[in-house]
């Protein structure tokens, strides 16, 4: 396995959510920041996104944040990140999030974080990426994705061999093992 030197995380805006994912988002970043892995992730400095990027930031990772223009204007960008993107539009921020990632994580989130972990999902089915995709099942979040993903195995919709690229792990702890950066596997499904 190579050594991974960034991760893309997608994760909530919201910061309305249990407690759990709060803390959850904190120790993702910290554990990227620990392991002196860069972030790449949407640029925002609210919700779960801006807890990711303070934690990473204080464990000393370099934080890239990409976003689009008329987010920016919303002045919902982080101030204190060591590199802010700014793009036309949603499509390029993804493309550019893609791009310099070397595995993707998703924590919890809602529609924008399913959008950006189906895309990855779909991108890698279409051969145009073959990057780890593991999500972050905490609290079981992301039970009903998994039960999705494999009624559409079942009825014929994805093949096995387009999951594989994907895994679920309990907690932040179990990602590192997945991406390259250390030698001891922790608990995992995949799917
Ligand atoms: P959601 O899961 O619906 O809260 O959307 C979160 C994802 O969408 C993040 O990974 C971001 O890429 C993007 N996003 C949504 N809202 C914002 C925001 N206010 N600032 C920056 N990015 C956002």
């Amino acid at each position: 396995m190579t050594e991974c030197s960034t991760i893309c995380v997608f994760c909530g805006s919201s910061i309305r959510v249990d407690q759990v994912y709060r803390e959850t988002a904190k120790e993702m970043g910290r554990i990227i920041g620990e392991a002196r892995i860069d972030l790449v992730y949407g640029g925002g400095r609210v919700g779960l996104m801006g807890l990711v990027a303070d934690a990473a930031l204080s464990a000393g990772s370099r934080v890239t944040g990409i976003i689009p223009q008329f987010l920016k204007e919303r002045e919902v960008d982080h101030p204190l990140l060591d590199e802010l993107i700014i793009t036309e539009n949603m499509h390029t921020r993804k493309q550019l999030m893609y791009e310099r990632a070397n595995a993707f994580v998703s924590l919890p989130g809602g529609f924008g974080t399913f959008d950006e972990t189906i895309e990855v999902l779909t991108w890698s089915q279409l051969g145009l990426l073959a990057k780890p995709i593991i999500l972050v099942n905490v609290k079981g979040y992301w039970d009903p994705f998994v039960s999705l993903v494999r009624h559409a195995v079942d009825e014929g919709f994805t093949q096995t061999k387009h999951t594989e690229i994907m895994s679920v792990v309990d907690a932040p702890a179990g990602v590192l093992p997945l991406v390259g950066n250390q030698t001891t596997i922790s608990p995992q499904i995949q799917i």
